[in-house]
C-alpha cells in the first residue's frame, strides 16, 4: 500500500469516524482522546487549532468554537449560572454586550458596566454573586490598554475570574494567561486567521479543569468549529508573527501621518507618545501595538463619507485584522445600538473613523490617505 504522510493536517471533512467493533469503542469511552467519534465532540483539525492557540497562549486546553461570539458566551458559562453577576469594561466589543444584555440576561445572569477608569477599583461594583470581570486587552475603538497584570491581582483580590478578550492583540503581543488571566479568548476572525475569510473563535483557560469545562460546554451548545474553517485558520495562524509585525509597522506609520494632517482632529493608537497608556502598550506588546487606529474628522457626515468615497486602499467593510486594510465607522456599525448618551461616554463621534491597517507596502496605504483626506 502507498504510505501517505502529508506535511500539512488534510481537511477531515467528516462529521463521523468509523468503529472497527465494541472494543474500539470501549477504547474511545475508556480515553475520549484516543481517537475520533463524532465531529462536533471533536475533529482532528479543530483540535488542531485549539492547541495550536493553546501553546501560543500557554494555557492548560483550549476549544475552538465557531465565532468570536461563541467563545465569549463559552467563557462565561464556564463560570456563571443563573443567579450569578458579571462585571465587564464599558470600553467592549458591541455583540459582547448584546451578548450580555439580551441573552445571558435571560438565563439569569447579570451585568454591571466599569468605566474604563475604574477598572482596577472594582470593589464598588462587586455583589456576592459577581463571579468575573470580562474585558479586551486593548479595546475597541478607542485602543484603550488594560494593564492585564495589574487587573488580575485586582479580580484575584477581589474572588474575580479575568476573561480577556484578546482579539486585538493576538497571542503575538500579548499572553493574558502569562500575566495571570483566567481565560483569553479570541474572535480567530481577525487576526489569528487574518484574511477575512473565516469566521471563528477560541477560548483558551489557564486551568485544566475549566478547559475541560470550555469543552464541554462547546459539544453540549453545539459550538464547535467546522473542518474548513479550522483548517484554514490553522493555515493563517502559521504567519500571525509576521502580520503582527507589519500590522504594527504600518499602523505606527499611518498614526504618524493622521497626526500630523490638519483634516485630522485626533489620532488614537497606542503606539504613538500622546497615547495614555502608550509605556504600557509598549511593555505589554513586546514592542509592538497592532494594526488597529482610530481617529477623529470634523463631526460632519459629509466628511466622513467624502473621506470613505475617496480612500481606495481602505474599503468600508466593518471587520478588522486582515491582510488586507479596511475601514470601519463605530457610530454606524459596532455601537450603533448604544443610546446617544452612551455613545458620548465612550467618545465615539459623528467624526470617528476606525482603521484596520493591513499589510500592504506602507508608502502605498500613506499615499492612499493623504489623497484621501486632502481637500
Ligand atoms: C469581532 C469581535 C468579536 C466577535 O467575533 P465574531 O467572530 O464576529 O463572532 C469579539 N470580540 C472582539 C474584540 C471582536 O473584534
Amino acid at each position: 500500500m502507498t504510505t501517505i504522510n502529508p506535511k500539512i493536517t488534510p481537511i477531515y471533512q467528516s462529521s463521523v469516524f468509523k468503529f472497527q467493533d465494541l472494543d474500539e469503542l470501549d477504547e474511545y469511552f475508556a480515553d475520549t482522546t484516543s481517537r475520533y467519534l463524532y465531529s462536533r465532540n471533536g475533529n482532528p483539525n479543530s483540535d488542531e487549532l485549539a492547541e495550536a492557540v493553546n501553546q501560543l497562549e500557554g494555557g492548560a486546553g483550549a476549544v475552538a468554537t465557531s465565532s468570536g461570539m461563541a467563545a465569549i458566551f463559552a467563557a462565561v458559562l464556564a463560570y456563571c449560572q443563573a443567579g450569578d453577576h458579571v462585571l465587564c469594561a464599558a470600553d467592549i466589543y458591541g455583540g459582547s454586550a448584546a451578548l450580555l444584555n439580551a441573552e445571558l440576561s435571560r438565563l439569569g445572569i447579570t451585568t454591571t458596566y466599569v468605566p474604563f477608569e475604574q477598572l482596577y477599583a472594582l470593589e464598588q461594583y462587586v455583589q456576592p454573586t459577581t463571579r468575573l470581570l470580562l474585558a479586551e486587552t486593548i479595546s475597541n475603538p478607542l485602543l484603550r490598554v488594560a494593564d492585564l497584570r495589574r487587573l488580575a491581582a485586582h479580580c484575584h483580590a477581589l474572588g474575580l475570574k479575568l476573561v480577556v478578550d484578546n482579539t486585538f492583540a493576538s497571542p503575538v503581543l500579548t499572553k493574558p494567561l502569562l500575566l495571570g488571566a483566567d481565560i483569553s479568548l479570541h474572535s480567530v476572525t481577525k487576526y489569528v486567521s487574518g484574511h477575512s475569510d473565516v469566521t471563528a473563535g477560541v477560548t483558551v483557560a489557564a486551568d485544566a479543569e475549566v478547559a475541560a469545562r470550555l469543552k464541554q460546554i462547546g459539544v453540549f451548545y453545539g459550538l464547535t468549529l467546522s473542518p474548513m474553517e479550522s483548517w484554514l485558520a490553522v493555515r493563517g495562524l502559521k504567519t500571525l508573527r509576521l502580520r503582527m509585525r507589519e500590522h504594527s509597522h504600518n499602523a505606527l506609520a499611518v498614526a504618524r501621518l493622521l497626526l500630523g494632517h490638519p483634516a485630522v482632529r485626533e489620532v488614537y493608537y497606542p503606539g504613538l507618545p500622546t497615547h495614555e497608556q502608550h509605556a504600557l502598550a509598549l511593555e505589554q506588546g513586546g514592542g509592538l501595538c497592532g494594526g488597529m487606529l482610530s481617529f477623529k474628522l470634523a463631526d460632519d457626515k459629509e466628511v466622513v463619507s467624502r473621506f470613505m468615497r475617496r480612500s481606495r486602499r481602505f474599503p468600508f467593510a466593518p471587520s478588522l485584522a486582515g491582510v488586507d486594510s479596511s475601514l470601519s465607522y463605530p457610530l454606524g456599525t459596532s455601537h450603533r445600538a448604544l443610546t446617544a448618551e452612551q455613545q458620548q461616554a465612550l467618545g465615539i463621534t459623528t467624526g470617528l473613523v476606525r482603521l484596520s491597517v493591513g499589510i500592504e507596502p506602507a508608502e502605498e496605504l500613506l499615499a492612499d490617505l493623504q489623497q484621501a483626506l486632502d481637500v
